[in-house]
């Protein structure tokens, strides 16, 4: 089967491999599509703290059964489609216990620190299936949908944090898929709270405006965010947000989110950051957070990583009923062999997602 392999930074290579479909452990999938994250893309550049090359990137994944499994908790037929939960949990830490497993102590993630979906076939083992995380694809789903269900699942794990507190507008730093998606399913959840979309790409801003963003503001043009403030004022009577969620990897982001958040503001980081320099002195540029802010204004700084199964299963009910319409974030598909143009053309902002759906 062909493969991408990444060896390193700025270095993928498609290989040809041998795939072994023997194993009692695990399950080759066929892969129908893999959609590029920004994850991959910030691999490809720079490489990551989890990922040790080669390896095959990719994981949000769409694929189909090769033949029949059966096991504790499931019974797969073949040519089933199905979403993937691209993370591996050992079952044995206490958060496996409360089936947090995108919290668990020693987890795997395919397309990190285990071959993912940007491959003809892909090898699941048999831990997913026993978990609930090979979620069956719904009738009314598309291939390249379905890819998307795992971005989406991520997006809700963020909206679960959020429920049981107290905020009453919103605004999301972020005018990529995922502050996107983040909008839609905050419009379908809180229909009555306004929320504004910060972002830099002109058509990603019109798409948040049909979205249902009641403000987008464009920081193009010298990332200045005093007018966030005043359009704030302008929309909801208030002069800052009480909830922010940062939702691209910029460092500069979260430090204008620190200063957005007034009062009793929540901030939620939502991505990991593209560059992170510790060592950096330039505020703007460093992601260190002032703890004399935090207290004085009674500021709380929450992270959200991946999602659960069950995250999962929801992301596919609500596309399948249409209730979020994923459909409109997909912008260009390509062949295997072409990754590295997909991975450039989402680093470059020309469409929003790119997916590989032939292989
Ligand atoms: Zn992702
Ligand atoms: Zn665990």
């Amino acid at each position: 089967m062909k493969a991408a392999f990444f060896y390193g930074p700025n270095k993928i290579k498609i290989k040809n491999i041998n795939i072994d479909n023997t194993s009692n452990d695990s399950l080759t999938l066929k892969v129908l599509s893999c959609s590029v994250c920004s994850y991959d893309v910030r691999t490809y550049r720079n490489g990551s703290f989890k990922v040790k090359p080669p390896i095959v990137l990719g994981h949000e994944i769409c694929a189909e059964t090769t033949k029949e499994f059966k096991g504790k908790n499931f019974n797969m037929k073949s040519h089933e489609r199905v979403s993937i939960y691209p993370v591996i949990p050992c079952l044995h830490c206490w958060h496996c216990n409360q089936k947090k497993y995108n919290l668990c102590s020693n987890l795997k993630e395919i397309g990190s620190t285990v071959n993912g979906g940007f491959a003809e076939y892909i090898s699941i083992p048999r831990t997913l299936f026993e978990i609930g995380g090979v979620v069956p694809v719904l009738d009314n789903v598309t291939n390249e949908e379905a890819s998307l269900i795992e971005p989406l699942a991520c997006c809700i794990n963020g909206i679960n944090q959020i429920k049981s507190i107290d905020f009453d507008s919103i605004v999301i730093m972020g005018d990529g898929p995922i502050g996107l998606m983040q909008l839609m399913l905050l419009k379908r959840n809180f229909p009555s709270i306004q929320v504004m979309v910060v972002g830099k790409i002109n058509h990603r801003l019109e798409m948040a405006r049909k979205l249902g963003a009641d403000k987008v503001y464009d920081v193009n043009d010298n990332s200045n965010f005093e007018p966030v403030s005043n359009l704030f004022m302008e929309l909801n009577g208030r002069q800052s947000p009480n909830l922010i969620f940062v939702s691209n990897n910029n460092a500069s982001s979260l430090a204008a989110a620190c200063k957005l958040a007034n009062k009793n503001g929540k901030i939620i980081i939502f991505s990991g950051l593209k560059n992170p320099k510790p060592e950096s002195h330039n505020i703007d540029e460093s992601p260190t957070i002032d703890a004399n802010f935090i207290h004085y204004n009674q500021i709380s700084v929450m992270g959200s990583f991946s999602s659960t199964p069950m995250d999962l299963k929801m992301a596919m009910e609500l596309v399948n009923s249409g209730e979020i319409r994923i459909k409109d974030l997909i912008t260009d598909t390509f062949e295997l062999f072409k990754l590295e143009a997909a991975l450039m053309n989402s680093e470059s902002f020309l469409g929003l997602k790119s997916i590989i759906n032939k292989f």
